[in-house]
Parts: structure tokens; C-alpha cells; sequence
């Protein structure tokens, strides 16, 4: 891996703890390329005890990064995001050497991070406070906003670049220190982070990464620890929950962005050949490993066959293989299980009378974790996806007849993360954008995702909101002071 990098140096297996690179009490967990099977670095696996020092690191440096002008904050987060764009080659092959997208789309993924730690520290310049008449002639009330004190994060495998930024960023903006333990999977992409970050000129114990192997010791340390005052979390719905509880004890502040089932509809009178190609990007980016990927697919009965049959066209178009290689659309999954659950939701779907129109097959490709991509029709609401999230490259079409029907099966999900939809009769667009019970409706479109605008979920999806000018409240407290003139 390291030759295949331009600045080798941005390769670090060590953790970043109060400005100082440190090895694991625990010696070194290994880091697999999915694509090749291989083991290509070995990281610190970080204890508990080592994880509280570096919580009480980032209490001692939070208080003097407080007191940085937002200006002054912003500048050096304008030269941490600068240097991930310089640099955005190198972390792009790092993502895609340890996650397994394809290195366009791990460089896409950088330029998304990168988007976070420039938008927020522009917003770091204009965290206003508000003044309110008072009550009483006597009296004058000030609304200040100020930093919440250590944050502690934790985030997934599947854009291991930019879940960090979406929450370190505003975080640092904000005034708040930040540690971050990265998913097992995917460290590398964290600890060049931490290595920028001390390039950018962010004080030492502001910014801190904590590798280790052990999810839920670590989870506990962030929870039970005095000095850290708020929780940022990406994951499953079942991990956020255990979260939650065990926060309670402190009563933390949460911010949660879990799992999702998207629905992904396409109306009588959408654009067939818009749908198809929104429904490939909502669908297969990242091989199906995002939480706002599309995973019901809902199309209305007059153009059912024309849209199955043109998606399963443009389906087989994808190549598959090693992210690394130029042309290709479908890198492996992250790993064995991840195949499982995909063939266990092929196997439930035609169980129960669904028709695998596309794939349905092994596995392939030896030592990666490559599985073809698969397309059932025929697909009915007891089925396994209805439910639960698939996460992998399986497209199931659903069939309905009218409005009021899929508005209905839409809506019947614990989840509430992103939704979809292709239609062009207007009073149908924004009856439809209201009903759907989602933190977001992505309308004609299948992507959604940007720094600017407010992401999260309603229903068991999670709590708040990460990303635009809402994202930065998620780390801050609201200060009423009353004066008697
Ligand atoms: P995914 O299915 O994306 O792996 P998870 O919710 O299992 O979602 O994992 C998201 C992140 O949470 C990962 O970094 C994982 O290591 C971490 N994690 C898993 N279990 C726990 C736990 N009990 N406490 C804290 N973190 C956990």
C-alpha cells in the first residue's frame, strides 16, 4: 500500500493522542484489503485506559481552543481542508486499499469530507447569539452559544472519510475537542486524518483518533467518562440503542444517524430512463453499503416491466472487481457476513415467490469479497428487506397500483432515513414529499448528499441533524444570561 502512495508518509498505523503518535497496549489489530483478502497494515489497538488519557487530553486542550476567535478556528480548518484536497489521491487509495469502493468514488468520498471541514469552518465566523427584550424594564436577556466540551465519536466502515469530517467538523468549528475511535475495518482513513490535522495546525489534544479493536470497551469509556460531554454516533439502529442506554447514566448529549430502509419510488409518469439511472447510483454506490441506499424499490404497474427490464440492462453494464482497477462500478463487500446477509435476503425473497431476474449467484473471485449483483421482482411487504436492511447489491422491485397504496407500504418501516422518488405531476411531488415519513425525500434524483443541507432521520433513524448551518448546533449549548441594569 505504501507504494502506491505518493506521499508514503500518509500511511500511519499508530493513534493519535493529545499531538503524540502512540502504539496499542494491545499490541496491533490487522487491516484486510476486501478486494484481495490480504492484510495490509497493522494498527494500534488502543486499551481503555489509553482512551481515557486521551479523553483527558482533549479536556485540557478544549479549553484554550475555546477562547480561538471563530476566525482563527476557521483558518485552520481552511488548511486541514486544503491539505485532505491536496492530498486526495493518497486518501483515496487508502480508503479504497481498506473499504474496497472503487478509487473514483473513494476519491468522491474525500472531496465529500473535505466539503464538511470547509463549510463548518466558515460557520465557525458566524456562531451568533441573540438578544432578547426583556421581561421587565429592569432587565436585559442575552442568548450566548458556546461550545458543549469533549465530543466523542464513533463511526462506520462504509465512508470511513466522511463520517468523520461530518462530525469532527463542526465540532472543531464549534470549540470542541474531539476523539474519534474509527471502525475496525477501516482506521487508516482515520489516522491520516489526525496526521493532517497536526500538518493544518490544530492544537495538540484537539483532535484526537483512538484505534482499537475493542468497539464496545471503548463505547463504554465514552459513555461512563465524566469529560465528555456529548456522543456522535453512525451505525446500526441496534448499536445506537445500546448507546443511548448506557449515555443515560450521564444524561449525554446524542447525536444518531442509524440505519434506514429507503424506499426508492417510481410513479406512471417519472422519467423511465432519469429513474433508471438514479435508481443505479441510489442503489449501487458503495455496492449497496450506504444507509440511504435505496432498498425497496417501488415501481407503479404501467411501467413495471419497461423499468425492470431497463434496469436490468443498465445492471449489467457494471463491471465488478478491485476498486483500484480504472472502469470499475462494483467493488467487494466489506466482508463474509456482509455476503451472507445478502444471499439470506435472496433466499427469504424467493421463498416467498420472488423472481430473480438478475444474479442470485455466488460469490466470486476468490480471496475478495465479491458478490454479483442480483435484482428479484415480484417482491411483497413479509419479506425479509421490508423490514431490514440489505446493505449489499440486491435490487427488489416492488409493484403497486396506486398513490395512497405506496405511500402506505413506503411508511411501514421503523426507519426514517432517506426516501425517493421519480414523478412529474406537480400536486402529486409535494403530496407525495410530505407523506413520506423520512428525514429526507430525494425527488427526481438519487443522490442527496451534501455538506449544505440537513441530514439525519426521524423514527428509529436517529437523533439530530449533522451537516449545514443546523449541524453546528448539534455541538454547542445555548446560554440565557439575565442582567438587572
Ligand atoms: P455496521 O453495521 O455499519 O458495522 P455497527 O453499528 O455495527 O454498524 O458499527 C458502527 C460502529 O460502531 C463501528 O465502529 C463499530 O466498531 C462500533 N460498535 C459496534 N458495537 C459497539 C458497541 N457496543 N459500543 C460502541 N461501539 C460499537
Amino acid at each position: 500500500l505504501k507504494s502506491m502512495l505518493r506521499d508514503p508518509s500518509l500511511l500511519c498505523e499508530r493513534a493519535y493522542v493529545g499531538g503524540e503518535w502512540v502504539d496499542g497496549d494491545n499490541g496491533t489489530f490487522e487491516v484486510t484489503n476486501p478486494a484481495r483478502g490480504d492484510v495490509i497494515a497493522h494498527v494500534a489497538d488502543l486499551s481503555r485506559a489509553q482512551v481515557a488519557r486521551a479523553i483527558a487530553s482533549a479536556e485540557a486542550a478544549q479549553k484554550e481552543w475555546a477562547k480561538w476567535t471563530g476566525k482563527e478556528r476557521a483558518a485552520v480548518l481552511r488548511r486541514f481542508f486544503d491539505l485532505m484536497m491536496e492530498n486526495q489521491h493518497d486518501l483515496g487509495v487508502i480508503l479504497t486499499a481498506e473499504q474496497g469502493k472503487p478509487l473514483a468514488e473513494a476519491k468522491g468520498e474525500v472531496a465529500y469530507g473535505a466539503s464538511f471541514i470547509e463549510f463548518f469552518g466558515e460557520e465557525a465566523k458566524r456562531i451568533y447569539g441573540e438578544t432578547i427584550p426583556g421581561h421587565q424594564r429592569d432587565k436585559r436577556i442575552t442568548v450566548i452559544k458556546q461550545p458543549i466540551g469533549v465530543v466523542a465519536s464513533i463511526t462506520p466502515w462504509n465512508f470511513p472519510n466522511a463520517m468523520i469530517t461530518r462530525k469532527a467538523a463542526p465540532a472543531l468549528a464549534a470549540g470542541c475537542a474531539f476523539v474519534g475511535r474509527p471502525a475496525t475495518e477501516t482506521p487508516l482513513s482515520a489516522t491520516v486524518m489526525g496526521l493532517l490535522a497536526e500538518r493544518a495546525g490544530i492544537p495538540a489534544g484537539v483532535f484526537n483518533i483512538v484505534t482499537s479493536s475493542r468497539a464496545s470497551e471503548i463505547g463504554k469509556e465514552f459513555c461512563e467518562n465524566p469529560a465528555v460531554r456529548k456522543i456522535t454516533f453512525t451505525g446500526s439502529t441496534e448499536v445506537g440503542r445500546i448507546l443511548l442506554r448506557q449515555a443515560a447514566d450521564q444524561v449525554m448529549k446524542c447525536s444518531m444517524e442509524l440505519g434506514g430502509n429507503a424506499p426508492f419510488i417510481v410513479f406512471d409518469d417519472a422519467d423511465l430512463d432519469a429513474a433508471v439511472e438514479g435508481a443505479i447510483l441510489c442503489k449501487f454506490r458503495n455496492n449497496g453499503q450506504t444507509c440511504v441506499c435505496a432498498n425497496r424499490i417501488y415501481v407503479q404497474s404501467g411501467v413495471y416491466d419497461a423499468f425492470a427490464a431497463k434496469l436490468k440492462a443498465a445492471v449489467e453494464k457494471l463491471r465488478m472487481g478491485d476498486g483500484m482497477e480504472e472502469g470499475v462500478a462494483l467493488g467487494p463487500l466489506i466482508n463474509a457476513d456482509a455476503i451472507t446477509k445478502v444471499q439470506e435476503h435472496v433466499a427469504d425473497a424467493t421463498a416467498k415467490g420472488a423472481k430473480v431476474i438478475l444474479g442470485g449467484g455466488e460469490p466470486t473471485q476468490g480471496a475478495g469479497y465479491f458478490l454479483p449483483p442480483t435484482i428479484v421482482t415480484g417482491c411483497t411487504q413479509d419479506m425479509a428487506f421490508a423490514t431490514d436492511e440489505t446493505f449489499g447489491p440486491l435490487a427488489p422491485l416492488f409493484r403497486f397500483e396506486t398513490e395512497d397504496d405506496v405511500i402506505v407500504m413506503a411508511n411501514d418501516t421503523i426507519f426514517g432515513l432517506a426516501s425517493y422518488f421519480y414523478a412529474k405531476d406537480l400536486s402529486r411531488v409535494y403530496k407525495v414529499a410530505e407523506a413520506l415519513e423520512y428525514g429526507i425525500v430525494g425527488i427526481n434524483t438519487g443522490i442527496i448528499s451534501t455538506e449544505v443541507a440537513p441530514f439525519g432521520g426521524v423514527k428509529q433513524s436517529g437523533l439530530g441533524r449533522e451537516g449545514s448551518h443546523h449541524g453546528i448546533e448539534e455541538f454547542m449549548e445555548m446560554k440565557y444570561i439575565c442582567m438587572s441594569v
